[in-house]
């Protein structure tokens, strides 16, 4: 039964009428979620004023910290003046303004925009265009996608279906497109002994292969750049994306990236593909796009993509795909409002001294018994808990480490939401180094005191 320890009406009424995302219900009867009134900064605070610190961004998309004023007016002003229409036979500035920033700040082979509303569709739009590219140019077997094991795109069917984790998966194997799954970069437990600093991305040989052998029936590889995110912050030399890059040149395949969760500062670049010199089909963008104000994706492409898609009406060429919130100007205006702060007084520079700052206080991490990586990728830092160091033998994942980790975080006044065993930090950019040393610090006493013996 409901067993509620704050007492709060509210939280009765939440369990009796609310089904939460990703979330064993059952759970919330012992330990209800956080009743959270306001946000301030990289602060939330609950109803009885406690105050937590978003290290993770409110699932990795605020940038700016929570009620920022400048987004509040960006989103206030735009309210005044329209809230949504719809986005076919019709335009507004907002998303005008939007399409070409995108546009100018990508790169220059990427000149169309396709907007949507969330990070999966906005994988679904890239992988049914790739798909209709194909029928309409000919190659008519191009059907199938390639993914990375560990491989994260979003849980709707479409872009299930290129993920390759096993816990999003199972359940829904059977109905999933038939795509072929290869093995990715694994860092931590790189099967050829090399580190990521200076190794030649050796294990892009498995990717290599079946592009090779799959030559007329891939229509694409899906990949999330330089971090695979929901795997637990697993992080990749570029090498490997140059090397993708090379292979889809050669057998014709798209390449899809899904930066969904890396771009827009995190990596301290605004996006991985502009920041390495590489040339996307697509890219799907959403997340840190609004700066966690209102959900909006877009999906950007290349000429050559665009043209197999305009002709005669009678030809039926279009692009038929819609969402009733495509381009909501309300979004658009916080995501341009964003666009402009990212790139105002030198902002991506001042992440430098904090992107150092977060590799040397994470340092104190690794001399945790049960530490088996700290590893970072910008302004993203994920420690990967091991029960034997040089074993790197994982916790069981029945003994709920991360779960435990999280619960003694928010008595520390720290949100984090572990990934299995790894504990991640993926806070605000705006975070200060003082912040940050707090951040680290509750991490680590939070473990210590659930693994302590
Ligand atoms: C979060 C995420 C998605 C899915 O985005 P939603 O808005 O949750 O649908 C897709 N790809 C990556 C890399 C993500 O991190």
């Amino acid at each position: 039964m409901l067993d509620n320890p704050k007492n709060d009406p509210d939280l009765d009424r939440d369990l009796r009428a609310v089904w939460h995302p990703c979330t064993q219900m059952k759970d919330h009867a012992s330990i209800p979620p956080l009743l959270i009134e306001r946000g301030e900064g990289i602060y939330l605070i609950d109803r009885d004023g406690k105050r937590y610190m978003d290290v993770i961004s409110s699932w990795w998309v605020n940038l700016f910290g929570h009620n920022h004023p400048r987004l509040n007016a960006a989103l206030k002003d735009q309210a005044d003046r329209m809230a949504h229409v719809m986005f076919a036979g019709v335009t507004h500035s907002p998303a005008i303004d939007l399409a070409c920033s995108l546009v100018d700040l990508t790169p220059s082979h990427l000149t169309r925009v396709f907007f949507s509303d969330n990070g999966s569709t906005s994988v679904e739009v890239a992988l049914k265009m790739s798909l209709q590219y194909w029928q309409q140019t000919g190659q008519v077997e191009r059907v199938r996608f390639i993914h990375l094991s560990g491989g994260y795109h979003g849980e709707t069917l479409g872009a299930l279906s290129v993920c390759g984790i096993d816990l999003f998966r199972e359940k829904f194997e059977k109905v999933l497109m038939e795509n072929i799954e290869v093995t990715g970069p694994d860092c931590f437990r790189c099967p050829y002994n090399l580190r990521p600093e200076s190794c030649g991305a050796e294990c892009f040989e498995p990717m290599e292969k079946t592009l090779a052998e799959n030559a007329k029936t891939v229509a694409g590889v899906v990949i999330e750049p330089l971090v695979q995110g929901a795997a637990g912050m697993k992080m990749y030399p570029p090498v490997y994306l140059k090397k993708l890059e090379d292979a889809c040149a050669s057998t014709g395949a798209h390449t899809i990236y899904d930066e969904v969760a890396v771009a827009f500062g995190r990596t301290g670049a605004l996006f991985v593909c502009g920041e390495h010199g590489l040339s996307p089909t697509f890219l799907c963008l959403s997340k840190g796009i609004t700066s966690g104000y209102l959900p909006l994706a877009a999906t950007l492409t290349s000429e050559e993509i665009f043209q197999a898609f305009y002709g005669e009406p009678s030809s039926m060429k279009l692009f038929i795909h819609s969402h009733s919130y495509t381009a909501n100007p309300l979004a658009c205006a916080c995501a341009n409002e964003t666009i402009t702060m990212l790139r105002e007084n030198n902002f991506l520079e001042t992440l430098q001294p904090k992107i150092k700052y977060l590799g040397e206080v994470g340092n104190r991490l690794r001399e945790l018994e049960w530490c088996g990586e700290f590893r970072q990728t910008g302004m993203i830092a994920a420690m990967e808990l091991v029960r034997d160091k040089k074993s790197r033998e994982p916790f069981p994942p029945e003994l709920r480490v991360g779960y435990r980790i999280y619960l003694e975080g928010l008595k520390r006044g720290v949100f984090m939401r572990p990934l299995g065993n790894v504990i991640y930090f993926i806070p605000p950019l705006i975070i200060m180094e003082k912040e940050i040393e707090t951040m680290i610090d509750a991490a680590d006493e939070s473990i210590r005191a659930v693994l302590k013996k």
